[in-house]
């Protein structure tokens, strides 16, 4: 085994590398940057190395200076994660040129398989049905578009050297090809640093099941069984399982071996992941399952497979690295119950589901019944520069119900305060009766995603439960006698201030499953998953803030990345302005209103603060 790692990664997955290389006896060495000198990953390493300022491109993303990093702390090894430079054979082979292991698989391997066209190329050739589209060089829009044409809508382009959900676009019909290409375009070069992309048919009503394959360096390879990760916001994982539901013996061996194959066609080693896409319109069989792509590193969701598989996956890619053979042959891996894992992400499903930052004065996650992996914790922040995934949380148990009963009690009773979380979201996912009977795809969020919003307030019972003991504890505050009408029960009733909406309240009996705690100088009510802060409302007369009136803010700090009007244009309503990326998403800002452009703040490349003022629309006069 091998004596000391350098992780080059951050946040929950460097938590979890060193968890495991702290039992196995490693030296961990963790890096980090400027938002980050304080983050759980360095608390928790034996070691940490600043590496730079906080954006990613200037730290975690310089393959020099982590190898520097693990040079001056005398690491033997660099465990890259995932994400950053996990899949950069480039980077690979830097290490392992600097007389390093490198803790994934060889360079050649992640070339192989780490360009969406190349790799489906390959997989043909080894004979692992893959999805129908073009995978062509000629990327002139005239070509593309001829090809998307001739594949038959709807269509969707990927960024070959795409990942993470990010830069693809679903087009369905031709006469949206070109705005799609460009804005995929747009977000492949500023994400990737390459814009080329390829065609692919649309499968309807898709399923996304994966296999985990693992193989050492002695010419093995197994495979863990399959996830299924149908449940995505747009092309982005949110609940993860294994086994998958529906799955059958019969398609579970085709779809595993044909994942050995693709892992051998590669000559793989490590922790891999082959991802396909199931036509989820009827049973899964394995003539409609196709290729996607391999992942070349451990997975974000790999616990769900540790859980029923109860191998714990970092340690055999640590005896990997250290030239051991695989410690289990395919006859004595099986599975054991089922799993299922939610991330939750500093966003705030209210604002569409923009990214939530600042603080975590309270962050308590319950973790009596789940394993909880992250890589945050109380009086941390989260900061604009990385992913908004900040913990995972893991059921297992005998069946699938009882995976989801325990995934939404835990839920259910978490809170995470003054930053948003996709939390109540998530609970709602849970008890949805198309998810709990397992008809999944990757569009049910899309249809169901309004249903699953989270209420902006919390229910009456819950604050009528709230007022009564808010007035206990004020007992200066005297309720106010309501409904004196003939006959009618007295009611006592007051006022509330959520969030500064100002909510009439008549108090009674607490209702069941929520709970309130002073926090500061605050009072804080969770319910389903979801944190409020409260007060009696006190009169004193402010009005809200002026809405509708055109002025376009900043929703986060973020870099501008294209300007679509100038100044004294005339726009339409849903128009869009300006095109905003924070947190690798892009965000579009679109007229409110008919009007013209009255002020423009910003040019492409702009680098705003929270709250700037971008554009100000003006209604068109007459
Ligand atoms: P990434 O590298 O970003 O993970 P993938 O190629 O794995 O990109 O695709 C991500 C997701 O997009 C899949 O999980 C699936 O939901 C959806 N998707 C990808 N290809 C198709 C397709 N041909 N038809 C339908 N959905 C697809
Ligand atoms: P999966 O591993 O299931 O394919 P995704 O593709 O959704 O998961 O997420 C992996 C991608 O998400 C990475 O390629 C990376 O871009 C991004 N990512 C997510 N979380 C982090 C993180 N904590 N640090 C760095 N990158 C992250
Ligand atoms: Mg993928």
């Amino acid at each position: 085994m091998l004596k000391s790692l350098l992780i080059a990664n951050r946040g929950e997955i460097a938590c979890r590398i060193i968890r495991t290389a702290r039992e196995l006896g490693v030296r961990t060495i963790a890096v980090y940057s400027d938002a980050d000198s304080k983050a759980l990953h360095v608390r928790e390493a034996d070691e940490a190395v600043h590496i730079g300022p906080s954006p990613a491109r200037e730290s975690y993303l310089v393959g020099e200076k982590i190898i520097a990093a693990a040079k001056a702390t005398r690491a033997e090894a660099i465990h890259p994660g995932y994400g950053f430079l996990s899949e950069n054979a480039d980077f690979a082979q830097a290490v392992i040129d600097a007389g390093l292991i490198w803790v994934g698989p060889k360079p050649d391997s992640i070339r192989a398989m780490g360009l969406k066209d190349a790799a489906k190329a390959r997989m043909i050739a080894a004979g692992v049905p893959v999805t129908p589209g073009y995978l062509g060089e000629d990327q002139s829009p005239e070509r593309l578009q001829a090809e998307a044409d001739a594949i038959g809508y709807p269509v969707l382009i990927k960024a070959v050297a795409g990942g993470g959900g990010k830069g693809m676009r679903l087009v369905e019909a031709a006469a949206d090809f070109r705005d799609a290409l460009a804005s995929c375009k747009r977000e492949a070069a500023s994400s990737f640093g390459d814009d080329r992309v390829l065609l692919e048919k649309y499968i309807l009503s898709p399923r996304h099941i994966e296999v985990q394959v693992f193989g050492d360096s002695h010419g093995n390879v197994v495979h863990l069984f399959e996830r299924d990760c149908s449940l995505q916001r747009r092309h982005q994982k949110v609940i993860e399982e294994a086994p998958a539901p529906g799955m059958t013996e019969f398609t579970r061996a085709a779809v595993c071996s044909a994942a050995v194959r693709a892992a051998k066609a590669v000559d793989y080693v490590g922790a891999g992941t082959i991802e396909f896409i199931a036509d989820g319109s009827g049973h899964l069989h394995p003539d409609r399952i196709w290729f996607m792509e391999m992942n070349t590193r451990l997975q974000v969701e790999h616990p769900v497979t540790e859980a029923i598989t109860g191998v714990d996956l970092v340690e055999w890619q640590l005896r990997i690295a250290s030239g051991e053979p695989l410690p289990l042959h395919q006859h004595e891996l099986s599975i054991n119950g089922h799993a299922m894992e939610a991330r939750l992400y500093a966003e705030d499903p209210a604002t569409g589901f923009l990214p939530s930052i600042g603080p975590l004065t309270e962050f308590d996650l319950n973790d009596g019944l789940i394993r909880v992996d992250t890589g945050v914790e109380e009086g941390d922040e989260v900061t604009p520069f990385y992913d908004p995934m900040i913990a995972k949380l893991i059921a297992h148990s005998r069946d699938r119900e009882g995976a989801i009963e325990f995934l939404s009690t835990a839920l259910c009773s978490s809170s995470v305060w003054p930053v948003r979380t996709n939390g109540a979201f998530l609970f709602r996912a849970l008890a949805d009766p198309d998810f709990v009977s397992g008809k999944l795809d990757t569009g049910l969020i899309a249809r169901k995603g309004d249903a699953w919003l989270p209420p902006r307030l919390p229910s009456e019972e819950v604050l009528r439960g709230a007022a009564g003991r808010l007035i206990e504890d004020e007992p200066g505050v005297a309720p106010r006698l309501a409904g004196f009408r003939l006959n009618a029960p007295q009611r006592l009733q007051t006022v509330l201030d959520v969030h500064g909406t100002r909510v009439p309240v008549d108090f009674a009996a607490p209702a069941e499953n929520w709970y309130m705690r002073h926090f500061d100088n605050r009072v804080m009510i969770t319910e389903s998953g979801q944190t409020f802060a409260i007060r009696l409302a006190r009169f004193d007369g402010a009005a809200g803030a002026a809405a509708g009136d055109g002025a376009l803010l900043a929703p986060m700090p973020g870099r501008v990345t294209s300007v679509e009007v100038a100044a004294g244009d005339t726009v339409a309503k849903g128009q869009r302005l300006v095109t905003l990326e924070a947190m690798k998403m892009e965000h579009g800002l679109t007229a409110p209103f008919d009007g013209i452009v009255a002020e423009l703040n910003v040019t492409q490349g702009s680098q705003v603060s929270e709250g700037t003022l971008l554009v100000k629309v003006e209604k068109a006069e007459g």
